[in-house]
């Protein structure tokens, strides 16, 4: 099996196992992990974003199930960057990097527009804290430079938004095949986008 194959499998692996479990660690949030990925990816493509923009939604929050140190009510859990290695085996940075500063542009928008914090759900109130809280200024112009800083900010907006309980959304299999097009350089298709959008 190629290694871009390999990834896959353990994305939709991984998505199985732990996709059922509720987002962010059973902190009330209304939605399973898997159903706020996938309405995550759905976001990002009404917005018509670039397929590895809606690859990086879908998968912004894998690393909670990689390994890595794991997080508690006190601790962070790093999981913005515990999937990297492995998806790095796959893809490149256009899908990288948005998924890296996630976290970032959560402290970012905290700080730079006043009325962002108040829109928070609580489990993501009490995670900023153990990520460092809202950017200081020098954060935020070093967060500015990045080159994926954009497409960081826009994929928080669908994260954020991304918790609404029994929505329709493509089946996880629909994003996987996207996947597996952008993993070997193709263009994935996009038609079936419409037929979602009118259910
Ligand atoms: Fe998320």
């Amino acid at each position: 099996m190629s290694h871009e194959l390999q990834v896959l499998a353990r994305i939709d692996d991984l998505f199985t196992r732990f996709g059922t479990t509720a987002y962010e660690g059973g902190r009330r949030e209304s939605v399973s992990a898997l159903e706020h990925a996938l309405q995550c990816a759905q976001l990002a493509e009404w917005a018509g974003a670039p397929a590895p923009l809606v690859a990086a939604a879908l998968l912004h929050d894998i690393g909670h199930f990689c390994e890595g140190v794991a997080g508690d009510d006190i601790h962070d859990d790093t999981h913005e960057q515990r999937a990297l290695p492995l998806l790095g085996r796959a893809f490149g940075r256009s899908v990288l990097e948005p998924i890296r500063l996630h976290v970032a542009a959560k402290r970012y928008l905290v700080a730079t527009e006043p009325d962002y914090a108040a829109g928070l759900s609580p489990a993501s109130v009490h995670s900023l804290a153990l990520q460092g809280g809202p950017m200081n200024a020098d954060e935020c112009e070093v967060f500015e430079a990045e080159p994926h800083a954009e497409s960081a900010l826009l994929l928080r907006r669908w994260d954020d938004a991304a918790k609404t309980p029994g929505k329709t959304t493509p089946p996880l299999a629909y994003y996987l095949s996207l996947l597996g097009d952008l993993a070997v350089g193709q263009a994935p298709a996009r038609t079936v986008v419409a037929a979602f959008d009118a259910a």
